[in-house]
């Protein structure tokens, strides 16, 4: 074999080793921002291969990627970890699966106390409205069980209302002295019959009608688990099962259930984790 033979053949092996050491494709992450106990971020994936299928995992809990590569990461406002791994499995069409991975550090965060005053029998339930009020929460926490359906998150949120935020979220609340769970929504004060609009497009999942503790209470489904809730409404103007484009009325501002005045109480879940409504993505700039 003569030099030059010798030489091309070992720059070819030399090209062979680099081809082979280059990720599989040019995939890479991106957030909307940092993740926080109690807050909710949209994922992109970047410069995907076309057709490539997609496979979530937040430490050991797995979540849906749409077909666009965009998916929702949240942590509940009770989990406090250092960090949390992220991955992300890549499969191009015909393809090997490549993995991209990322460590998000949490930083801490730190919750409000509230007090509260209201009627006691508002506070201690006598045993109907104890039925009554177990039997309304079930029938929503079978609502917010739902994660399959249309998707209406990705371009982000917007705020339902106008007003004056009377709570905020995740603070302690004393109901008559007595500490209860936190305040796990925002509150918007406004007058009786301010419109409400809904946060992104979604599917409404539930329509209850006067409940005790949400009153006329409508939960908005946005895909992939992302649920809001509007509660103490006067009016509601959306049928169960009715898809909702962005900015649609879906009532107005009452204080229907248990509420000291007319405002709205705002939540949202991400598959369970209860996020602070104010800090999803596009609501503050
Ligand atoms: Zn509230």
């Amino acid at each position: 074999m003569n030099v030059f033979l010798q030489r091309v053949l070992l720059w070819c092996g030399v090209v062979g080793c680099l081809f082979l050491a280059r990720p599989v494709t040019a995939a890479s992450l991106e957030f909307s921002g940092e993740l926080h106990p109690g807050m909710a971020v949209l994922m992109h994936v970047r410069e995907f291969p076309p057709g490539a299928r997609f496979v979530g995992k937040l430490d050991q809990e797995s979540f849906p990627i749409t077909p666009q590569g965009v998916g929702i990461v949240a942590l509940d406002m009770e989990r406090q970890p250092k960090s949390v791994t992220l991955q992300v499995v890549v499969t191009p069409p015909g393809g090997a699966p490549e993995t991209l991975t990322r460590t998000l550090s949490v930083p801490k965060r730190q919750y409000q106390e509230e007090r509260i005053d209201l009627p006691k029998k508002k506070v201690d339930l006598d045993q109907p409205d104890m039925s009554r009020a177990t039997r309304e929460t079930e029938t929503i926490n079978a609502a917010l069980k739902i994660r399959e359906g249309r998707t209406g998150f990705e371009k982000g949120f917007r705020q339902p209302a106008t007003g004056r935020f009377s709570g905020v979220f995740g603070s302690q609340r004393i109901l008559n002295g007595q500490p209860r769970k936190r305040h796990n929504g925002v509150d918007i004060a406004a007058t009786k019959g301010t419109p409400v609009t809904v946060i992104a497009p979604g599917t409404v999942i539930l329509a209850g009608q006067d409940y005790f503790f949400t009153g006329n209470t409508l939960l908005v489904h946005h895909g992939h688990g992302v649920i809001s809730l509007y509660a103490h409404l006067d009016k509601m103007l959306v049928r169960q099962g009715e898809w909702l484009e962005a900015g649609t009325t879906l009532g107005t501002i009452g204080m229907t259930g248990r509420a000291t005045g007319p405002h709205l109480h705002w939540g949202v879940l991400v598959r369970g984790a209860r996020v602070d409504p104010m800090a999803l993505p596009g609501i503050r700039p």
